[in-house]
Order: structure tokens, then sequence, then C-alpha cells
């Protein structure tokens, strides 16, 4: 059987999965989506998800043609029509079909598909031996002209950093905000680990108000190292902190959480993948296979 998309509540087969040249998230990048993902059967912070697709959708006053239990039951309608209990959904609500004007409110109704496949955000290898990556001259967008927080399909800012850091040779890179501070990577949420002589390692990650996305992720994972006793904070960090930093990794729903061990080719801490980083990532594989509740 074809693999199945599906397209403004029908079940098509991928090659006939089409929009229109006039849809403006095509023409403008005006539209806003949600990576998730399913884990043995199960989709993977569903309701998360869900809420934030709606808050950015509201944020860019984009109406979604469908309520929240529809777009839940079509998720798994196309993991079933595709024989999937692992996979990354990718569910994209554009602006739909309008004229060439960038006016938004004159396009009728929102074209909404959803998308099972794999992704492989970064090799294996790089996952056991830690990644390195560049800190990006292209800074992340600030919040008054668009806020990182919408999660929408225009990326062209992630993928100019990214650019950078394939020219440079890596595979992602850390782009800061207009203040100098960091913000994120261009597709995952960064955390760093400092260890107290004294007390437990603390983690510390950007706040909203750096100009990151709030990552689902992130949350998870802030939450698995509250529950192993870890400090858990939301900082201003400087490029400096990132250098003194005993471990650095990132988080995503596609990357899930992967080392960072040199940064402008300098090694951060021993330089290889750090103590705190491997038991939060142990801690996570168990989590997402295990955790039963969609929410
Ligand atoms: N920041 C950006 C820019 C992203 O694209 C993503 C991936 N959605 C993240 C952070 C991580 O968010 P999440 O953990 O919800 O996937």
């Amino acid at each position: 059987m074809s693999k199945q998309v599906w397209l403004n509540d029908e079940l098509i087969p991928t090659e006939n999965a089409s929009v229109s040249v006039f849809d403006h998230g095509l023409l403008y990048g005006d539209g806003v989506f949600e990576g998730i993902r399913a884990y043995n059967g199960r989709v993977f912070k569903m309701d998360s998800h869900l809420k934030r697709l709606y808050a950015s959708a509201a944020a860019i006053r984009l109406e979604i043609p469908y309520e929240v239990d529809k777009l839940r039951q079509a998720i798994r309608d196309t993991l079933k029509a595709n024989e999937r209990t692992d996979a990354y959904i990718r569910l994209c609500v554009t602006r739909g079909f309008g004229s060439l004007g960038l006016n938004p409110f004159l396009c009728k109704c929102a074209t909404v598909f959803i998308i099972t496949d794999d992704i492989k955000m970064f090799p294996r290898e790089l996952y056991d031996h830690g990644m390195e990556v560049i800190i990006a001259k292209t800074i992340r967008n600030p919040a008054a002209s668009l806020s990182p927080a919408i999660k929408s399909m225009n990326y062209l800012n992630n993928i100019l950093a990214k650019i950078e850091a394939i020219d440079a040779g890596v595979l992602e890179a850390i782009m800061l905000n207009d203040r100098g501070n960091v913000a994120e990577g261009t597709g995952d949420n960064l955390f760093i680990v400092r260890d107290n002589p004294q007390a437990k390692p603390e983690l510390v990650t950007p706040p909203v108000s750096a100009g990151v996305l709030e990552g689902i992720t992130l949350a998870t994972v802030a939450q698995l190292a509250t529950d192993a006793g870890l400090s858990v904070s939301r900082a201003d960090l400087t490029p400096d902190d990132l250098f003194n930093a005993n471990e650095i990794f990132l988080t995503g729903t596609a990357a899930e959480i992967i080392p960072v061990t040199k940064i402008d080719g300098k090694p951060i801490g021993t330089g290889s993948p750090g103590r705190i980083t491997r038991q939060l990532s142990n801690a996570f594989h168990d989590y997402v296979n295990n955790n039963v509740s969609e929410d």
C-alpha cells in the first residue's frame, strides 16, 4: 500500500498530496506547524503539541478549521494508515489558497496536512561521541519582528544559520539574540550543565525572553532533571557561559538529546559527552518508551 498523507480531512496517497501554488504557506511562509513523535504506538506529548499549534495559529490570527479532538484523531488515523507505531509526525496549517497580495484574510480556508515519516536530524555517532557546532553570525529573530515562540512555517532565519554551520563543516549552529545572549539551535533548545563542587550539578537554559521556542522536549528534560534531584533554572547565558560550561546538550523532538562537545573549535568540558547528558539521555529514552499518557 502506498504511503498516505492526511490533507484537509482526507487520507490520500502521498503522490497525490499537493497544495496550490497560490497557497500563502508556499508564497509567504504564512502558516504554523508542529513536529511531533510517536514512540511505541503512543503520540508523545500530543496535547502539548496541539496546544502550542493552536497558540501559534492564534498569534498569527490564523483560524484552524478543525477542533482539537478532530486533529488528535487525524494524527492517529494517519499513523494507522501508514502502519506506524514509531514515526516523526509533521502537522502543518497554512493560510491556504489566496491571491498574490499579502492580505492573509483573503485566503478563505486554511490548508491542513499531516505527514508521518522518519526523521534523522544528526548521524548516530554524534549522539555517542558529541557534536561540534558554531555560534552563528545570523541572530535569532527579535521577538518584536517575529517571535521565536511562534512555531511558524517561516524558518529562513534558522536556515541562514544552518547554512553558516554547513559552510563551517559542522551540522548545527547556536543562535544568539539581539542582545548577544544565547537563544537556541536552529531546530532545538540548549542546556548547559555546571558542576558545583559543594552541591548537585546545575542545568541552565535560556528563558523565553531570550527569543526561543518553548520546547516540549525542553520541558520534559527539565522535569526529568528535577525528578533526578538536579537543579534546573532559566537564565540568560552569554557565549562565555557556553565556553565555561562543563557540559552542553541540545533538545528537540527530532534531535531528542544530543551532546555538544565543541563550539567554534573549542572543546566544552572534557571534550566528550558528559555524565549528566548521558544520564538525562537514558532517562529521556526510558520515559518516551514507557510513558503511557499522551500529554
Ligand atoms: N527551537 C526550534 C527553533 C525548533 O524548531 C525546535 C523544534 N520544534 C525546538 C526549539 C525544540 O522544540 P520541541 O522540543 O518542542 O521539538
